[in-house]
């Protein structure tokens, strides 16, 4: 049986570290098996689903390279949808129910007033055919339940609860009581469905193997066990994992604008920091630099991921990105070097990595190689001296050397005092790569123009 995953983001709002989380471990999982990777817009909620959100989770699973085999989205299967409410309405687990809001919030109130727990009542199921048609006569457009499978356990004297059980792949042993479920709507009284609904349809439809998801689904799993059931099919394998926490345990929902995949990439982050950060945190493997999709599908292994949840923190996010760029090849980052007008070659790229916070640093060694800075020169006369002590072309790694110990006779400087005013005139800044790899890129007549103070 070959795998089917997929991924079933909401186009409610943009993607953000966690929902990026659970679209690369399905798309890991799918590689890794050789399976397929779907991309579902779950846009029931028609008010708050648009299409510039789905155009924006396409292009935030483009950039990070999370491409799918095949993409629907929930608004264009409603028929579907039609005829498995028939089926369920005809088997009798599908009932109509005329409750308004406030008549269902007082019964809860009135449940909690007296200690017991605030589930739907099924007070529909009692209606008789006579008081149905004279709510249908009042215009009440009927919200349409699910039956779940524990009548018995809805009796106050039952000790024996129902119980849904699954062997969760990365909860393990899993057993939901149902006792404590209320039968769920899954048609508003709109006529439009829910998720909890359409999901099963379509993963029943597109035959999802295994469904891949955060823990905050568990009681939906339980629910949906019984849908998928109800519609005469086998519950997928099931995979729930812990979610991500900000630094200071909060849900990361609350920051969602500061984390989302658009601000990564605006950032400058690279793709695959993002990737690496969001397959590997909460596992049982280290977060490391991992340079490309492949490798990371190579190692992945859904059993890793934890049970307990994970902070996300987006020093560790940066740092894993600095930690990338400083091993990344040439081959692997030339086209975007060019693209940002940075392109020295592999010699350049090898000198400058080492200190890039992000890619665009690299623009202003580039400028420090092959264009202009600003030079900061603190001693004109030991620049002067240093400017006559340079040795001709052509140069090596061993002319600053040379170079350095010239000017260090000749001036009596050393260390600090000999090297910082060097690279200050030579770079403009306080810190940066070596100089002695630096030195023959720069050239002479650049590294002469700057000791002399020239914008060069
Ligand atoms: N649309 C649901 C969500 O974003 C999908 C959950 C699922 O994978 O079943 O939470």
């Amino acid at each position: 049986m070959s795998v089917i995953v997929r991924f079933a983001p909401s186009p409610t709002g943009k993607l953000h570290i966690g929902n990026v989380r659970t679209a690369l471990i399905n798309w890991l999982f799918a590689r890794r098996q050789g399976g397929t990777f779907i991309l579902r817009l779950d846009d029931t909620d028609r008010e708050r689903s648009t299409d510039s959100n789905a155009e924006a989770i396409r292009t935030d699973l483009t950039w990070l390279g999370l491409t799918w085999d095949d993409t629907f989205r929930q608004s264009d299967r409603t028929s579907h949808y039609d005829a498995a409410k028939a089926r369920l309405i005809a088997s009798g687990r599908l009932y109509p129910c005329y409750e308004t809001q406030d008549e269902l919030d007082r019964r809860r109130k009135r449940q909690m007033a007296r200690g017991l727990p605030p589930l739907y009542d099924r007070a529909a199921l009692r209606l008789s055919d006579a008081e149905r048609t004279e709510l249908a006569a009042q215009g009440i457009k009927a919200h349409w339940r699910f039956r779940l499978a524990n009548t018995e356990a809805h009796a106050p004297d039952t000790t024996v609860p129902t119980l849904v059980r699954w062997q969760d792949m990365v909860r393990g042993d899993q057993a939901i009581d149902m006792s404590s479920v209320s039968d769920p709507v899954l048609v508003r009284g709109d006529g439009s469905y829910l998720y909890t609904f359409t999901s099963v349809v379509d993963d029943i439809d597109t035959e999802i193997t295994h469904i891949i998801r955060g823990e905050d689904h568990v009681t939906n799993a339980a629910v949906q066990a019984q849908i998928f059931e109800a519609l005469g099919a086998t519950v997928p394998a099931m995979a729930h994992f812990s979610l991500l926490i900000g630094r200071e345990g909060e849900a990361l929902s609350k920051r969602l604008g500061s984390l989302s995949v658009e601000g990564f990439r605006s950032d400058g982050l690279e793709a695959m920091a993002v990737n690496a950060l969001a397959a590997l945190i909460g596992t049982s493997d280290a977060v490391h630099p991992v340079a490309t999709l492949a490798e990371l599908a190579a190692t992945f292994d859904i059993t890793h991921l934890s049970r307990s949840p994970s902070r996300f923190d987006t020093t560790e996010l940066a740092a894993l990105n600095a930690r990338l760029l400083h091993m990344l090849p040439y081959p692997a980052v030339a086209h975007r070097l060019e693209a940002l007008g940075a392109d020295g070659g592999e010699a350049e790229w090898l000198a400058v990595r080492g200190n890039l916070a992000i890619l665009s640093d690299a623009v202003h060694w580039h400028a420090v190689t092959s264009g202009t800075i600003a030079p900061v020169i603190e001693d004109a006369a030991f620049s002067a001296k240093a400017a006559e002590m340079l040795p001709p072309e052509p140069w090596t790694a061993e002319t600053w050397g040379a170079w350095t110990t010239a000017i260090k006779t000749a001036t009596g400087a050393k260390g600090r005092a000999l090297f910082h005013p060097l690279r200050l005139a030579l770079t403009g800044r306080e810190n940066g790569p070596e100089l002695k790899v630096l030195l023959p890129l720069i050239g002479r007549a650049r590294v002469l123009a700057r000791l002399q103070g020239g914008g060069v």
